[in-house]
């Protein structure tokens, strides 16, 4: 027997492996935009723009600013299709955005409702190489954007704090109820905005760093006196008489600058 049904939607079916959890709430979505503080000229760059929540209010606010540049990157075939039949002023690239090459973009300004799986992974990549962008906007779960956001001294400090703060300034914006999606995830979610701190105060080489932060975090219960017992004692030392941290104290006190100036001291004797 033929089959009648209807070609399936876009929309049939939400796929979990895609961290897809719709936003159905417009006032957020206009919230989210309206962090953006876009204006004539503006290039806006979408990740995971999904059913358009966000990208149709996007299009709106560079049209009233007078025109710029809409594109975005779905890893999904059919949501990328549909975007691009319905909302034809938006590029669309079907691609997976944890391999875009952040490094070519300059002058942008980025946003996205980020899949949970891997919002982490693309924040940590995105603040390493996009020196260029002006500024993002994220969703991500609310406990990531405590992480992201987080100053020395509390449970929530740890190595994508440390990590973040090196490339960029992140606020945490606002916090945003499961119902405003669907399906609704089963926690609460977070807007936080970073803007990138400028070149010059970028770091040179930051493989030293994204080492020691991820080794020291990996003992954040343990003194850094004590986890820095493998390493050369006379640069750990000077360190400590340098920063003004006691041996006792624990990663999580530790603050970004500090961790920095240790990746560079310990350079090369760094090879965990
Ligand atoms: N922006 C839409 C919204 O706010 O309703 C969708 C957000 S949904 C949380 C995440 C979107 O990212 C989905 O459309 C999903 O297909 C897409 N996505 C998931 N993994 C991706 C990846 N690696 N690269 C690009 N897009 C991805």
């Amino acid at each position: 027997m033929r089959d009648h049904s209807p070609p399936e939607s876009p929309f049939a079916r939400a796929k979990k492996s895609l961290g897809q959890n719709f936003l159905t709430d417009q006032n957020i979505a206009r919230r989210i935009v309206s962090l953006l503080d876009i204006g004539p000229g503006d290039r806006v760059l979408e990740i995971g723009p999904g059913r358009g929540a966000l990208t149709g209010f996007l299009a709106e606010s560079l049209d009233k600013a007078g025109g710029g540049e809409l594109c975005a990157v779905e890893k999904d075939t059919a949501l990328a299709e549909h975007l691009r039949q319905t909302l034809p002023s938006c590029t669309v690239t079907e691609a997976d955005a944890l391999e875009f090459p952040w490094e070519t973009l300059t002058g942008w300004k980025v946003v996205g409702n980020l899949p949970y799986n891997i919002a982490s992974r693309l924040l940590w990549d995105l603040a390493e190489r996009s020196g260029g962008i002006r500024l993002g906007v994220f969703m991500v779960q609310h406990e990531v954007g405590l992480r992201l956001t987080a100053v020395p001294g509390g449970k929530e400090y740890g190595a994508i704090s440390v990590w973040m703060k090196n490339f960029c300034a992140l606020t945490y914006a606002f916090k945003v109820p499961p119902t405003a999606f669907s399906p609704s995830p089963k926690v609460d979610s977070a807007v936080v905005r970073l803007t990138p701190l400028p070149q010059e105060q970028r770091l040179g080489d930051p493989r030293g760093l994204a080492k020691i932060v991820k080794y020291c975090f990996q003992f954040r219960r343990k003194q850094m006196g004590t986890i820095l017992r493998p390493f050369a004692p006379e640069v750990v030392s000077a360190w400590f008489a340098t920063t003004g941290i006691a041996p006792e104290a624990r990663p999580e006190v530790v603050p970004p600058e500090a961790f920095l100036l240790l990746s560079q001291n310990l350079g090369k004797c760094f090879s965990a």
